[in-house]
């Protein structure tokens, strides 16, 4: 079964607005016709718009948000909602990143939430799920993963999570410099459509994408990406820079 090819630039919280814009021509200039390959980008909040318009019309090329609220509106300061996202042409959204469980104490709770708004308003979640470097260590990162997972998946039906991708992102990878490596990326993606077809099907499994996040670079990324059940990265700090994010496209 062919998955789609997936890169995903998570800016976080970089750039300013003339950054942005020169960041997103440099990648049009090297990447604007690959097409083989599904690009989002990520950027903060204030620039979806703008980027939105330099990405229309570009081949294979989409826009996501690194969050949204769990309501459409209302008396909630400092939010944004998917029905706002939807409204500037946003198609993707990350849910559960680890940076939002831990600092922002959000919870699975949480999560199913926002992942309902962004189904109703037609953004594909990106659910991003890893253990620590304790869990791992102490032999607990299958059992974490699979709590992940199930704590929210099951609050959705087989046609939602046909919508969505999976982001596979162990934390102590995050911005550290330290990699998976491509087994133990490969062991935990594959793992993770074993819990999918506990959950749902085998057909829904083989369909999800995965993807893989964690210091992903130009340097790993084709290592990374040839494995089976790996469909792409979730990049954060390589992302950043036109030539990296572009290497790590190219890396399929
Ligand atoms: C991320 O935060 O989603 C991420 C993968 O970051 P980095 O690539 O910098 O590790």
């Amino acid at each position: 079964m062919s998955r789609l090819k997936i890169v995903a630039g998570n800016w976080k919280m970089n750039k300013s607005s003339q950054e942005a814009k020169t960041l997103v021509e440099n990648i049009l200039h090297q990447v604007s016709e690959f097409d083989n390959v599904v690009k989002i980008i990520i950027p903060p909040f204030p620039y979806l718009d703008s980027v939105g318009q330099l990405l229309k019309n570009k081949s294979n090329f989409y826009i996501g948000a690194q969050n949204c609220h769990t309501h459409d509106k209302g008396a909630y300061t400092g939010e944004v909602s998917a029905l706002m996202l939807q409204s500037v042409g946003c198609q993707y959204v990350l849910i559960g990143h680890s940076e939002r469980r831990q600092y922002f104490k959000e919870k699975d709770a949480d999560f199913i939430l926002k992942m309902k708004e962004a189904l109703a308003h037609q953004l594909t979640p990106i659910y991003c799920i890893g253990e620590t470097i304790h869990e791992r260590k102490t032999d607990n990162h299958f059992k974490v993963i699979t709590e992940q997972l199930v704590s929210v998946l099951k609050s959705f039906s087989v046609s939602d999570v046909k919508k969505m991708i999976i982001a596979y992102e162990p934390v102590w990878a995050i911005g550290t410099g330290e990699t998976a490596t491509a087994q133990q990326a490969q062991e935990m993606h594959e793992f993770i459509r074993s819990v999918v077809v506990d959950l749902f099907d085998s057909g829904i499994a083989n369909e999800i994408p995965i993807l893989y996040g964690g210091s992903c670079n130009p340097k790993n990324a084709q290592e990374l990406f040839a494995c089976k059940d790996v469909d792409g990265g979730l990049i954060g700090g390589a992302s950043l820079n036109a030539d990296d994010f572009c290497k790590i496209i190219f890396s399929f």
